[in-house]
């Protein structure tokens, strides 16, 4: 099982302390909490979370889905991988690194999450990052195609029509 308290470490999402053991508060990201402001409220030893304000909660895998931006089915997936794992990816996310790099993306995965960037506004610019991505992956694949039957048509012995109009 992944602890609520892994599931806020994974996301980059900071806890702090209360008096209480167990108790932890946090600044919620969609009611946009600040400073001494604390919304949100995770218990460690039930596994939950909830907002006072906007009254967002859940257990584990629901927190994980929350602050992801995904499907509850998603973040299970995430949490839980099995072999229906990649159902659930977008196809950009399929792409290996080898074939990340050919498009020009040398150093890492674009869509992972950057340290120190809230994953609530991350989630957004994610989406349109990986179809960018795709598109160019499929633009890129187009034209390796075309080129190919290029090279192909150059290579091909002449056609015996072709003689016979040269003749
Ligand atoms: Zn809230």
């Amino acid at each position: 099982m992944v602890s609520i308290e892994e599931v806020a470490a994974r996301n980059g999402f900071v806890l702090y302390p209360t008096s209480r053991p167990g108790q932890w508060k946090a600044h919620c990201p969609v009611c946009g909490d600040k400073g001494r402001d604390f919304h949100l409220y995770v218990s460690s030893v039930k596994d939950t979370f909830y907002c006072h304000k906007c009254g967002e909660k859940g257990g584990a895998v629901a927190f994980h889905a929350w602050l992801r931006g995904i499907s509850f089915e998603a973040a299970k997936a995430e949490m839980y991988p099995q072999g229906t794992r990649k159902q659930n990816l977008h196809p950009a996310e399929r792409l290996t690194a080898v074939q990340l790099a050919e498009l020009g993306f040398t150093t890492h995965k674009p869509w992972r999450t950057p340290k120190g960037v809230n994953p609530w506004e991350w989630r957004r610019h994610r989406k349109a990052m990986l179809d960018w991505v795709w598109e160019e992956w499929q633009e890129y694949e187009r034209f390796k195609r075309e080129q190919t039957e290029r090279l192909m048509c150059l290579l091909a012995p002449e056609e015996p029509t072709t003689t016979q109009v040269s003749v």
